[in-house]
């Protein structure tokens, strides 16, 4: 075994779901107490940031606490928990948290969620008015890849700040409920890719920052920056506190590591970071990441 010497360390503090979205990837379950979260928290700190995550936190209003201790200012949510509670906003920005990124899954989101997304865009403004920064989350399969303009055009409507494409990856819920026949293929992914990017040229960042999850893999039509963190630079711990590459491969089994009596991040001998391609989107959507050729 050997110690994790990357910077990130996402904590997935809860399994806990109000909402149990069609296509959440979600597999692990287990909960973080408080008592180990004050534990754990000031030893990570020590060599890491730690960010806080899935599956709804907010629902755990102990949990708050920990933002400020970890410095994220962003909650990452479904949005049913802030739905006409202004209480719950202002406990958020009292505690630090003054970005929420919301799932807001254009074209689908009605199909996969509870939230509705008129109740969304209402929400949102709600969100605005009350000073937070809003990231809209947005997964994408063959149901609303071709969506792409249009759910830009509605974040900028809605005066969001940040938007994140995400792939929908055959993982968790996913694998039983949404199906594999939406995944997205190679030339599809390659056309998400090059849309993002002719809108990231028509947008100024500072109007709207358009951000894309790893989980597409390498552009393959021309060079981009991709990097994959897997392992290298980022691993996720689970509330039975082990550890696993990255967030969307955190069923049993896929274990890369654990924490140990001292606190410390221990990764098995061999586990490498992959950096040129992503992992996941070969293990379970069956795509090969393109290159340049
Ligand atoms: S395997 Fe790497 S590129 Fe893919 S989603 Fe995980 S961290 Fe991102």
């Amino acid at each position: 075994m050997k110690e994790y010497k990357g910077r990130y360390v996402s904590l997935m503090l809860c399994s806990d779901c109000n909402n149990h979205c069609e296509h959440c990837y979600i597999s692990y379950t287990g909960s973080f107490t408080e008592e180990r979260l004050k534990e754990l928290i000031p030893i990570l700190k020590k060599k890491y940031k730690v960010l806080l995550n899935g599956t709804e936190p907010i629902i755990h209003k102990e949990y708050l606490k920990f933002y400020p201790m970890c410095e994220n200012h962003i909650m990452m949510t479904n949005g049913i928990a802030l739905q006409n509670n202004e209480l719950l906003m202002d406990e958020l920005l009292e505690n630090g948290v003054d970005e929420i990124a919301i799932s807001y899954h254009i074209g689908i989101q009605d199909k996969i969620s509870r939230i509705t997304t008129k109740e969304l865009d209402e929400l949102i403004q709600e969100l605005k008015g009350k000073g937070f920064k809003v990231k809209l989350m947005c997964s994408l399969s063959q149901d609303n890849y071709q969506q792409i303009g249009e759910v830009i055009q509605k974040a900028l409507e809605l005066k969001a700040d940040r938007i994140r494409f995400t792939n929908f990856i055959n993982q968790g819920s996913a694998t039983h409920q949404y199906g594999k026949d939406v995944l997205l293929d190679s030339k599809q992914i390659a056309e998400v890719l090059q849309e993002i990017k002719h809108q990231r040229s028509q947008i100024p960042k500072d109007t709207l920052y358009i951000e894309r999850c790893g989980s597409f893999g390498r552009n393959p039509l021309e060079e981009d920056h991709f990097t994959c963190l897997a392992a290298s630079n980022m691993v996720a711990i689970t509330p039975d506190e082990k550890v696993y590459a990255c967030i969307f491969d955190t069923s049993p089994g896929n274990e890369i590591g654990y924490i140990d009596n001292e606190g410390r991040i221990m990764l098995e001998d061999g586990v490498e970071g992959t950096k040129d391609f992503c992992k996941i989107l070969t293990k379970y959507n069956g795509v090969q990441n393109g290159k340049k050729t």
